[in-house]
């Protein structure tokens, strides 16, 4: 999602890949690449990467309380064909069809995920940083759902930005 969706972040713009081979290049670098846990050898090409984008794009604004954002998951779910399907021995749980090519399958993995924590009133937990010029996304795994940032140098901004302004005022 952040590789893929986000043009701004820690107050910095910038400029997330614009084809495949970019693309593919970017999610290989971060962990959790997709890949299918059907296909383990499967290589992600450009045409993988560009679609992943296009799931990314829908399913970003379902981090920071938008009102739609359930409705987001369940046509990401209804698009990718999920569906709890139990395969290899012994029995392994997957949220998507045994023959769902790698987007169907991440895809529908990831929106399972999101429901998930939608549907057990966690939907808080899914944010966008509240600094100012950035829009990572994250789960806020803290107690009591209180993380406002993606990371201490956006806190570290907000709060000289705040202080600033208190001294002005
Ligand atoms: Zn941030």
């Amino acid at each position: 999602m952040n590789e893929l969706a986000v043009d701004r972040a820690r107050g910095r713009r910038i400029t997330p890949p614009t084809d495949g081979p970019a693309r593919a290049a970017a999610l290989r670098a971060v962990d959790g690449t997709p890949a299918s846990p059907l296909r383990p050898g499967r290589e992600l090409t450009g045409e993988d990467a560009d679609r992943l984008a296009e799931v990314a794009a829908e399913l970003r604004p379902v981090f920071g309380r938008d009102p739609a954002a359930a409705a987001l998951v369940n046509a990401t779910l209804i698009r990718h064909g999920a569906v709890p399907h139990l395969f290899g021995d012994p029995p392994v749980l997957a949220f998507h069809r045994e023959d769902a090519d790698l987007v169907d399958g991440w895809a529908a993995s990831a929106a399972t995920a999101l429901a998930m924590v939608i549907g057990v009133g966690q939907g808080v937990r899914l944010r966008s940083c509240e600094a100012d010029g950035c829009d990572l996304v994250f789960f806020d795994v803290t107690r009591n759902a209180s993380r406002r940032f993606c990371g201490l140098s956006c806190q570290n901004r907000a709060k000289a930005s705040a202080y600033r302004a208190r001294r002005r005022a």
